[in-house]
């Protein structure tokens, strides 16, 4: 065991350095685009009429920080498995093609949706919100930098996912690294606090099966109903999603009424 840990352990900082950089990168832009949008563009598209305080902000950035140090972790255990040949990250077309690549990609996302939803749903159980869960809830008006705000048994819980769905199901280092980027991206997009989804989000419109800012953002703001990452599919088959999201969602999209006017 500390042989293992001692012969790869020169990956450690890369792994280190990549997580803490998709999450500074990710938050970073996303603020900068509110920074120059919010307001011009945006500018009835915020949420809540509730602001995050500095305090939020430097809670969610430090503990998002320990959450990427965690993630790499979780990463250098999968890093070593991979290279002992116990997981399969390949790289290359010689044994699968383009087509698994993307059916794999494909159904690490429909899997991750899963996962991230049922872990939610028990996180909320009154017995373990305190533990895993209230941290992240701490953020009653998310920002970019919520995204990864998470107390240090979430913060496993949300790491380990990677590492277990690769033990079961062999992925290109490719179809890797764009999960990871979308993950980062689409968990930013969830708590910019400002709806950055077109109206074909809109529930019942050809993209309406993917969550939005709205959907999480309510969440946060009541603390129960829409528990899913990037689709609405188990809200809805669950009956866990808020029954005013749909008509919320419209209405902050058709852009005309500010936050404070809203009904
Ligand atoms: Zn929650
Ligand atoms: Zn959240």
């Amino acid at each position: 065991m500390i042989e293992l840990l001692q012969k790869h352990a020169s990956a450690l900082p890369g792994i280190w350095a990549m997580d803490t950089a998709r999450y500074l990168l990710a938050a970073g832009l996303v603020a900068l685009l509110l920074r120059v949008l919010a307001p011009t563009v945006l500018k009835h598209r915020k949420i809540q009429t509730r602001d995050a305080s500095a305090a939020d902000v430097r809670r969610e950035i430090l503990s998002s920080l320990r959450s990427a140090l965690i993630f790499s972790l979780l990463g250098f255990v999968l890093y070593i498995a991979a290279r002992e040949g116990w997981v399969t990250i390949y790289t290359g077309f010689a044994e699968a093609g383009p087509v698994y690549l993307v059916l794999s990609l494909a159904l690490m996302f429909v899997a991750h949706d899963a996962y991230f939803y049922w872990t939610h749903r028990l996180m909320h159980h009154r017995r373990l919100f305190g533990l895993f869960h209230r941290w992240h809830h701490l953020s009653r008006t998310p920002t970019v930098w919520t995204a990864y705000s998470f107390s240090v048994p979430e913060a496993i819980v949300q790491g380990a996912f990677v590492a277990l769905f690769v033990a079961m199901v062999p992925m290109h280092a490719l179809a890797l690294f764009i999960f990871v980027a979308v993950q980062v991206v689409r968990n930013v997009m969830g708590h910019a606090g400002y709806e950055l989804h077109p109206a074909a989000f809109t529930p019942g419109r050809w993209l309406g099966w993917n969550n939005t800012t709205t959907a999480h953002d309510l969440h946060h703001e009541l603390g129960r109903y829409n528990y899913g990452f990037y689709f609405r599919w188990w809200d809805k088959l669950m009956g866990t999603e808020h029954p005013g999201y749909p008509a919320k969602f419209e209405a902050i999209v058709a852009g005309k009424v500010a936050a404070e006017a809203r009904p």
